[in-house]
């Protein structure tokens, strides 16, 4: 009888812990619901590189071991990232190098405005400047270069690679390099987004060996873009008319390999 009412007085005295105190409101507490935050970075602005790298505080300056030069910059993530995949590479006896990492849209004006002029001989030894008809010009220096305003590069998730030349990549020093990026990239969330035009990638630049993005963080800017980026955004620089008919924003910035998530 007394081992049943000592459990009996510890059930209620358990139990009056769960009632509220005297004089206090039992009225329930009103929970909002959780507000999905947007990440500070997915604007338009942000998206078509209307900023200084740095001085954005998520950027970071890439020292010189890691590059072909000093001044280059990059998100922080996707640095720190690089930088396991930089190690695990030398232990293999590869030599990852970075020749071109964040390009605002100033930057990328400069390069696309000066092929566009012909003030600079596209890879294949001829000039744009050379091909009248307005969008065909545009198609052919959007082999390789982006229009300002529709590049990776803008987001500091993307970089390339050692060199600028597919052929480097398919045999030697190149090749073993290449192999490698393929096998292991994706461990440290990277991934080669221009591949071959076919099954994978149907439209957009042609093939680019060195072009590597950093998934966790390009992933959510190119949901943004498919969502809220237009060929108006696309603006500000010699040829930008030409845009709209390049269909620059469905067959170039959404022109991935589907297997890069
Ligand atoms: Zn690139």
């Amino acid at each position: 009888m007394r081992v049943i009412s000592i459990i009996l007085l510890t059930v209620l005295f358990s139990c009056s812990e769960t009632q509220p105190n005297p004089g206090e409101s039992s009225k329930q507490v009103d929970v909002k619901p959780t507000k999905v935050v947007k990440p500070s970075h997915h604007n338009i602005a942000y998206l078509t590189g209307k900023f200084e790298p740095k001085k954005h505080e998520d950027f970071v300056a890439i020292p010189k071991q890691y590059a072909d030069r000093e001044g280059m910059f990059m998100r922080k993530d996707a640095f720190e990232s690089f930088q396991q995949m930089y190690e695990a590479a030398k232990k293999d006896g590869i030599d990852l190098q970075i020749r071109s990492a964040a390009r605002n849209f100033n930057y990328q004006k400069g390069i696309w405005e000066n092929k566009w002029t012909g003030n600079r001989i596209l890879s294949d030894g001829t000039k744009a400047s050379d091909i009248e008809n307005q969008v065909d010009r545009a198609l052919k220096i959007l082999e390789y270069s982006s229009m300002p305003g529709s590049s990776r590069h803008h987001w500091g998730t993307d970089i390339d690679l050692n060199s600028f030349d597919n052929s480097w990549f398919e045999k030697g020093e190149g090749l073993v390099l290449y192999n490698w990026l393929q096998r292991n990239a994706a461990k440290y969330g990277y991934c080669q987004v221009y591949c071959e035009k076919g099954s994978h990638r149907e439209d957009g630049y042609n093939e680019e060996k060195w072009h590597y993005s950093f998934m966790p963080q390009s992933t959510g800017l190119l949901d943004y873009a498919k969502d809220h980026l237009e060929t108006k955004h696309i603006h500000g620089f010699l040829g930008d008319q030409t845009a709209g008919e390049v269909q620059i924003i469905s067959k170039y910035v959404l022109g991935i390999d589907h297997r890069c998530k």
